[in-house]
Parts: structure tokens; C-alpha cells; sequence
């Protein structure tokens, strides 16, 4: 195949430490010491280090591809060890890219790592984008997904796009010469009452381990420029019935993108979908919120919990009331009591902003939001829990 990326010649031999390290591509007729070298030439972005980019980056690092660049907000939390595989039990409660870079170095100490501990945003999306060879998608929001797409169009630069729910994920590659990108496929951000919450959506934990593992994949064959890449191909898998799939995905003449007649040419944020990020930090503010120990200390509450039945009958506060999101309008006030105040609560904080507005106009005064949700309060249980012991 005719190599997509262009990288810098660097043929600096390789020591006899790394003659070791890379020995089972060495010795491959199709990698060998000069692919090896476009390995370590080459540069890619991970942006989300999650369940997608906690795989792929571990096999990048162990490949040899040379520098990293890393982009996450986040910090290790229990509830990511069940999938991301980059991060352990002691490293909770650190950022995640800061764990990231001491792991992947400690798997590869060759490697320049660039960490970024911010979101992936308009501001920031040029300038990441312009700095390395090749790009891995591996968010969990929509908005995101649509504008590391048309950054990554607009800058001319492949990237490899994944995507995981439950037990199956789909895959491909995107903006690349001649090939579709992610709006040929869907050309606007799908309705927001179609995608389940933020916290909601399950994910059997092997499931973006797969995804992510094909998305170094993909990227090493399109630095090596060998086989056939996911160009014009968007791969299914079913992991219940390990039914992969390959689907062509032709390019469209009419994507507001890329196609011949574009619509977007120049950047913008599409608009969040996730409730908590639909309302920025500083609306919130305002908002009714009361922490676990308030929550806990104020006697007179009703707490409902309006996650879905299944996340319910996983586990719940005790003596919560259920009223899942979707039936949340039969609050109101001739079905509480007169005297009732409600503290609602989600997983992490964010449906409960959804219910709030739904709510307030009825009940206003009588609710308040449990910030950070039912994590929240395990986590101040299991911290109850160490004091104890
Ligand atoms: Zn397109």
C-alpha cells in the first residue's frame, strides 16, 4: 500500500538494548530495522485515555512508536479499573495522564511522552492536532468524536475512530487521502434522547480492550504502510457472537465536511449531549447541590434515585426510592408529601441536572442534587470503611 504518513528519516542505529526489545519485528520481513526506525520516527495523539486508550496506548508504547502525545482531564477513579488497563488500584485519585506517562515509560523508557491534563476543546484541537503524524480517538462523548473529525479533516491528518457500547464496538479509519471520515458515516450528532446518559451505558470490560488494541493496530500498519488499512471500511463487532464484520463505507460528495461542496470550514464545537457538560460548570453552580455528608446529616430528605432499574438493582442508597429519569414528571407536589424535600440522585451527578430542570418549575425550593451521585456516596462508605478498620 502507498504510505499515508510521511515521516522525518532517522536512521540512527539501534542499541543493543533495543535490538532486544524490538527483536520479534526485526525479524519480520515486512517491519525489519527500517520499519522499525519509521516507528520510532513517528507521532501519535491518543486523545481519552479511557477504555479505548488505555489499550492502544500500551501497545503503541510497547511497539516503539516514539513519541505519544496523551490528552485527558480526567483522574483515576474505581469505577475505570474494570476496562482501562493502564491504570492501577494505588493510582486512583491521579490524573490520568500523569499515570499514564509513568507507566507507558516504565513499559518503554525510548519513548518521548506528551501529556496534556486537559479536555480535548476548540481551543486546543489545531495546535494538538498539528503536532503529530497520526491521531487515535478514543472519547466517550459525541462532541468530542465530531470535533476531533473535522479538526483532523480540516488539518489533512488520518485518524483511527472507535467507538464501544455494551458487548460490541465498531471501527475505523477516518480523514484519511481519498477516504471517508466520520460524517459520511453519521453527518450530524445523533438526538440527545438516543444515546443513554454519560454514566448509564455498560461496557463488558474486554470490549474496548479489543477496540483499543485494534486501534494501535491499524495505526502501526498505516506507519509500517503495510497491508490493508480500515480506509473506506468500517469494521463491526459483535463480541457476543464474534461476528466481525466489514462494511465498505464510500466516501460522501455531499458530507459537510469533506465532501465537494463543505459547510464546516472552519472549526467548531458541536454542542454536549452529556447533561452535566450541556450545562456548564459555572450554571451549575447554582444548582440545589448537597454533598453525601450533608445529605446524610439533614433528616428530613426523601432521597430518590432516578437511575434505570438495572442500575438500581445493582445497588442503591439504602432507603432510596426508585423513579427512573424517564417517569420522573410524576413528582410533584399532591404526590409527595407536604412537608417532603427530595434529593435526587444519578450515578455521577449529571442526569440529575436533567432532572432538575424538568422539575424545578413544580417543585422548586423542595429539591436538591446529590454532587457526584451514587459514586459519591460509595466512595465516602468506603472511605467511612478504612477509618474503621
Ligand atoms: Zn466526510
Amino acid at each position: 500500500m502507498d504510505t499515508v504518513i510521511r515521516l522525518c528519516p532517522d536512521t540512527t542505529a539501534f542499541s543493543d538494548e533495543e535490538q532486544l526489545r524490538y527483536a520479534r519485528h526485526l525479524s519480520l520481513p515486512e517491519i525489519g530495522r527500517a520499519g522499525q526506525h519509521r516507528l520510532r520516527c513517528a507521532s501519535v495523539l491518543v486523545i481519552g485515555a479511557g477504555g479505548l486508550g488505555s489499550p492502544a496506548l500500551l501497545c503503541l508504547a510497547a511497539a516503539g512508536v516514539g513519541r505519544l502525545g496523551i490528552i485527558d482531564p480526567d483522574y483515576v477513579e474505581l469505577s475505570n479499573l474494570q476496562r482501562q488497563v493502564l491504570y492501577t488500584t494505588a493510582g486512583c485519585g491521579r490524573p490520568k495522564v500523569e499515570e499514564a506517562h509513568d507507566h507507558l515509560l516504565a513499559l518503554n523508557p525510548h519513548l518521548q511522552i506528551d501529556i496534556y491534563p486537559e479536555a480535548f476543546t476548540l481551543a486546543n484541537a489545531a495546535q494538538l492536532i498539528a503536532r503529530y503524524d497520526l491521531i487515535i480517538e478514543g472519547s466517550d462523548r459525541f462532541a468530542t468524536k465530531y470535533l476531533v473529525n473535522d479538526a483532523c479533516v480540516l488539518a489533512g491528518k488520518p485518524y483511527i475512530g472507535a467507538s464501544v457500547r455494551a458487548f460490541s464496538g465498531m471501527l475505523s479509519i477516518y480523514a484519511a487521502p481519498e477516504g471517508p471520515c466520520y460524517r459520511c458515516l453519521f453527518p450530524e450528532m445523533p438526538a440527545p434522547e438516543t444515546i443513554p446518559s454519560c454514566a448509564q451505558a455498560g461496557v463488558l470490560g474486554t470490549v474496548p480492550g479489543l477496540l483499543g488494541t485494534l486501534q494501535a493496530h491499524e495505526a502501526l500498519k498505516l506507519i509500517l504502510g503495510i497491508g490493508e488499512p480500515l480506509i473506506g471500511t468500517l469494521l463491526t463487532v459483535d463480541g457476543l457472537t464474534m461476528r466481525f464484520q466489514k462494511l465498505r463505507l464510500p466516501r460522501d460528495l455531499e458530507c459537510p465536511v469533506c465532501g465537494e461542496a463543505p459547510t464546516i470550514r472552519i472549526l467548531a464545537e458541536a454542542p454536549a449531549l452529556c447533561p452535566a457538560a450541556a450545562h456548564p460548570a459555572e450554571d451549575q453552580a447554582d444548582l440545589p447541590w448537597l454533598s453525601v455528608e450533608a445529605g446524610r446529616e439533614h433528616s428530613g430528605l426523601r432521597w430518590i434515585d432516578i437511575r434505570t432499574l438495572a442500575e438500581f438493582a445493582a445497588g442503591h442508597i439504602p432507603g432510596a426510592a426508585h423513579i427512573p429519569l424517564d417517569q420522573i414528571e410524576i413528582l410533584t407536589t399532591a404526590s409527595i408529601g407536604p412537608h417532603d424535600h427530595l434529593l435526587l440522585y444519578c450515578q455521577q451527578g449529571g442526569r440529575t441536572v436533567q432532572a432538575y430542570h424538568r422539575l424545578k418549575g413544580k417543585l422548586q425550593g423542595r429539591l436538591s442534587l446529590l454532587h457526584g451521585g451514587y459514586e459519591a456516596w460509595l466512595n465516602s462508605r468506603a472511605a467511612q470503611n478504612a477509618v474503621t478498620r
